[in-house]
């Protein structure tokens, strides 16, 4: 069986106002996250995770910020990118683990609809999606969110 994992890591500022999405879901909150796209950290990381498992340039250079198409876009877009990339070299998705760091908002709540959401866009089972909410506890600065994952990724055609 011919396996891959990748590491993702994003971090993005809070911005007042701005819609809060994070793993495709939107979240009531009364701020989002900065950045060029909807500032969908979870699914940055993990975009980035895949993209990195199959030996790709990163989602920074592949999707530029200085590129009006991205602009407030779906993160949605990203991962369905990487997704293709894969698919093209003959792997898909086994799991993906994640931890989101922040003091706020609390994802617990979300975390059910968040898993769901990304179990339907990665094509795997819930129970292959994990997302564990961590407060920072002196680590880094209060003025965002944090998404660290990992994925694994296995050979379509070895099983
Ligand atoms: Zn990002």
């Amino acid at each position: 069986m011919k396996i891959r994992v990748g590491l993702g890591f994003d971090s993005h500022e809070f911005e007042e106002g701005k819609p809060l999405v994070l793993g495709g879901v939107k979240i009531d909150s009364p701020f989002g996250l900065k950045g060029h796209s909807d500032g969908d950290v979870i699914l940055h990381a993990i975009t980035d995770a895949i993209l990195g498992a199959i030996g790709s340039e990163d989602i920074g250079e592949i999707f530029s910020d200085t590129d009006q198409r991205w602009r407030s876009a779906s993160s949605e877009i990203f991962l369905k990118e990487a997704l293709k990339r894969a698919k093209e070299k003959g792997y898909r998705v086994v799991n993906v683990d994640c931890v989101f760091i922040a003091d706020k908002p609390k994802i617990a709540p979300y975390k059910r609809a968040i898993r769901e959401n990304l179990s339907r866009l990665l094509g795997v089972e819930v129970d292959a999606v994990s997302i564990k909410g961590k407060r920072r506890e002196g680590f880094a600065r209060e003025e965002g969110a944090v998404c660290m994952c990992t994925v694994l990724l296995e050979r379509e055609d070895e099983g």
